[in-house]
């Protein structure tokens, strides 16, 4: 089979994971702290807080950015539940608006027409690798005063106008969890510019404790923190991340080449100011195209090759988040009707990717 992901592990973060192991020093230490400057050079930021997940990088950067009951945040509702679980655990409603259906990711005029007096904060996710619309969306931020949250779980290492994901909001939130494109099993990360929200962060991964304050609780937190064990892992995939990339974005090429011709299919679109990760590469399975999406899934999970729908359901669709606020978003139902993510991993061979395109092509 075909996987739709497979992290890149050699024996460099085989060796490193295990020095930590070896020096009985297994929590969180100084590893952790060489990779928070690492990631912030890299980003661009000032600050990076290290965290157990994304999902966490969430949660923890909305109560930095003091969002809580009462308060509503902007977000798109095609993404995964994480963007919209955090929001909720902070005690804020979200608010669903439409998505751009070129670029998938949420269309800044309908956060414009979406903001009320309770609007605090906007997350704005980088959906399959893409930046969105930065730009227009720091623009409406400002003249309504809202924090910017970047969900950067997808893009580490995409580029937006010259600026590195991770400095294009005020807090960016990242994902290592086992299919990003780069990975310890599990992990996340805060980068930021603002002294204060890197300060805050790092309180409440750390029980709310005062940054210098053994035992002095300042305000409710939990134990969110990243193990060296997975900052040695990480520090080993950063050092990849550049070629990870570029195979990443060369699998595109071939497969844009591929696929632009075919009837029924739409190929991703990679507009002019972003640099495209290709967390996922994503086509569109229109009406004309011979076979149903759910069809042509069926007919490639037969051959060996493994696809997937990011994402079937709109968020606002799940039990949970019906009470939510949201129109009804249509560029998001069609693309969560059409779209489907073919491997692009780095662990691919370029005989793989040749036996994809011709499953494909030859229906
Ligand atoms: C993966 C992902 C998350 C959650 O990250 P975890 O590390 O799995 O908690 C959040 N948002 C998006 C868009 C993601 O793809």
């Amino acid at each position: 089979m075909i996987t739709i992901s497979n992290p890149i592990i050699d024996k460099h973060e085989v060796k490193a994971a295990a020095k930590v192991l070896y020096s009985r020093n297994i929590a969180q230490g100084n590893v952790v702290h060489i990779l928070e400057n690492n990631f912030s050079k890299f980003c661009g930021t000032k600050f990076a807080v290290a965290i157990n997940s994304g999902t966490s990088a969430l949660h923890t950067a909305l109560y930095a950015a003091d969002i809580h009951t009462g308060d509503e945040v902007i977000t798109t509702p095609f993404t995964f539940v994480a963007t919209a679980n955090a929001i909720l655990m902070v005690g804020a409603l979200p608010v669903f608006v439409d998505i751009d259906p070129i670029t998938y990711n949420i269309d800044p005029q309908e956060i414009e027409k979406a903001v009320t007096k309770k609007t605090k904060a906007i997350i704005v996710v980088n959906l399959y690798g893409q930046p969105a619309d930065f730009g227009a969306i720091t623009k409406i931020a400002k003249k309504f005063k809202l924090v910017v949250i970047e969900d950067a779980a997808q893009s580490v290492n995409a580029v937006y106008k010259g600026r590195k994901s991770g400095n294009l909001a005020d807090l960016s939130c990242f994902s290592f969890y086992a299919t990003k494109n780069i990975t310890c099993g599990e992990g996340g990360m805060i980068t930021t510019n603002n002294k204060s929200y890197f300060q805050k962060a790092k309180q409440f991964i750390n029980h709310g404790q005062k940054t210098n304050g053994i035992y002095e609780y300042v305000d409710i937190g939990l134990n969110l923190r990243m193990t060296d064990i997975e900052a040695a892992i990480l520090l080993e995939q950063l050092k990849k991340v550049d070629w990870i990339t570029k195979q990443r974005q060369e699998y595109a090429k071939i497969y844009n080449k591929a696929f632009k011709n075919i009837t029924g299919i739409e190929i991703p679109y990679i507009s002019s100011y972003t640099n495209h990760v290709f967390h996922q590469y994503t086509i569109r399975i229109t009406k004309d195209f011979p076979l149903s999406r759910n069809q042509l899934i069926a007919y490639l999970q037969n051959k060996g090759i493994q696809t997937r729908v990011y994402y079937p359901k709109l968020l606002y669709k799940y039990p949970h988040l019906k009470k939510s606020i949201h129109k009804e978003c249509r560029s998001a139902i069609k693309a969560s009707n059409e779209v489907l993510s073919l491997p692009i991993h780095p662990a691919l061979t370029k005989k793989e990717v040749n036996f994809i395109i011709e499953t494909i092509s030859s229906i």
